[in-house]
């Protein structure tokens, strides 16, 4: 079978458009990590480049301990001794058990356990397909938060026989927040994008909040439809065009309905979230992805805001999402606010 394949991992969903003022020059560093490109600006009184140096190690720390695409990390582990228990760090034990509330609270529509399906799909890998039917429908009962079991005390995790985590969905929420915690330890400013993942620390040289850009979902990497202003949040979004291969005429994303084993299709362009907390933000934006307009509820019992643009290009929000951020659809968009 040939297939012609589009994998694209674009640099940034998300453009941080910050201006800078004339007295400090901000230190900037990129780092490939966590399957994204991952770009720290900082403005520090003291020193900036310890500062992003400290990031990136933690960024490709967090890329050792969850990536599935590494056979040594914690999460491969697990994986691999499915039905067993696996003794793991702290930190990816606290995010797995974060993870499974996640994953209760949006009723499945985040789900950490799809890894056998992330895996079918190859989505983000080197040789994308789509499973066939049968497949999928047996990969199916393989999927379910309630199959992972966290013994705290001991920092153990299991999760059932046959069963795979996958925590990329969740992961760079986790780095943001980590990120952000040190620069709020050296008290210094910044934005901090990882791929369609923005945590906007503290306010710009000018006092004003930093701007946002929200990348057109059908536009180039370039494009963005409006522009958030934002102080100490995360922005994350979560798109159909950010990854994904097309075969047969047909666009095949990498964001998974565990109820169809198939790509979501809730007639979504994007979703957007915003929260301090980038971790609930990142899960979010992925359940909201999948549950559509009607997942902004499930955003706001979470204590979240959110967006969503719809396939017929309207905008529906949480309530008071307007009201919080200094929102701005660009001039000339097609995209209307319609709630
Ligand atoms: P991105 O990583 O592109 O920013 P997301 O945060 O939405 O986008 O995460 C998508 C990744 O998470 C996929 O590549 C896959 O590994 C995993 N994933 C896909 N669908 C789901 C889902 N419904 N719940 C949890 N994880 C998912
Ligand atoms: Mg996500």
């Amino acid at each position: 079978m040939k297939h012609r394949r589009f994998l694209f991992i674009l640099p940034a969903l998300l453009i941080a458009l910050a201006g800078c003022a004339a007295q400090a020059e901000p230190v900037q560093r990129t780092t490939f990590a966590l399957g994204t490109v991952c770009t720290q600006t900082v403005y520090a009184s003291g020193d900036g480049e310890a500062l992003t140096l400290a990031g990136e190690e933690l960024l490709y720390a967090l890329d050792a301990q969850l990536s599935v695409h590494r056979a040594q990390s914690e999460v491969s582990l697990i994986n691999a001794r499915a039905g067993e228990w696996t003794e793991v760090s702290a930190r990816t034990f606290s995010l797995i058990a974060r993870a499974k509330a996640l994953a209760e609270q949006t009723g499945g529509a985040f789900d950490p356990t799809l890894g056998v399906l992330t895996k079918a799909w190859d989505i983000a890998g080197e040789h994308p397909r789509v499973p066939a039917a049968d497949e999928i429908a047996s990969l199916l009962p393989l999927i379910g938060w309630q199959g992972i079991e966290l013994d705290e005390a001991a920092s153990c995790v299991r999760i059932c026989e046959g069963q795979a985590l996958d925590l990329g969905a969740i992961a760079k929420g986790l780095a943001a927040d980590a990120l952000a915690e040190i620069y709020r330890q050296a008290d210094a400013r910044g934005v901090i994008s990882l791929g369609g993942n923005v945590y906007a620390l503290g306010a710009k040289q000018d006092g004003a909040p930093w701007r946002v850009g929200l990348r057109d979902p059908l536009g180039t990497a370039e494009d963005y439809f409006a522009t958030l202003a934002v102080q100490d949040v995360s922005v994350v979004v979560s798109g159909a065009y950010e990854r994904y291969f097309e075969q047969d005429g047909k666009i095949y994303h990498h964001i998974l309905d565990a109820q169809t084993g198939y790509p979501a299709a809730s007639g979504l362009l994007c979703s957007v979230v915003v929260s301090a907390d980038s971790t609930l933000a990142d899960a979010l934006s992925t359940a909201l992805f999948v549950r559509g307009q009607g997942g902004l509820a499930l955003a706001e019992a979470a204590g979240a805001d959110a967006l969503v643009l719809t396939e017929a290009g309207e905008l529906f929000a949480t309530p008071g999402f307007y009201d919080q951020y200094d929102f701005a659809l660009n001039e000339g968009s097609n995209y209307v606010q319609a709630g």
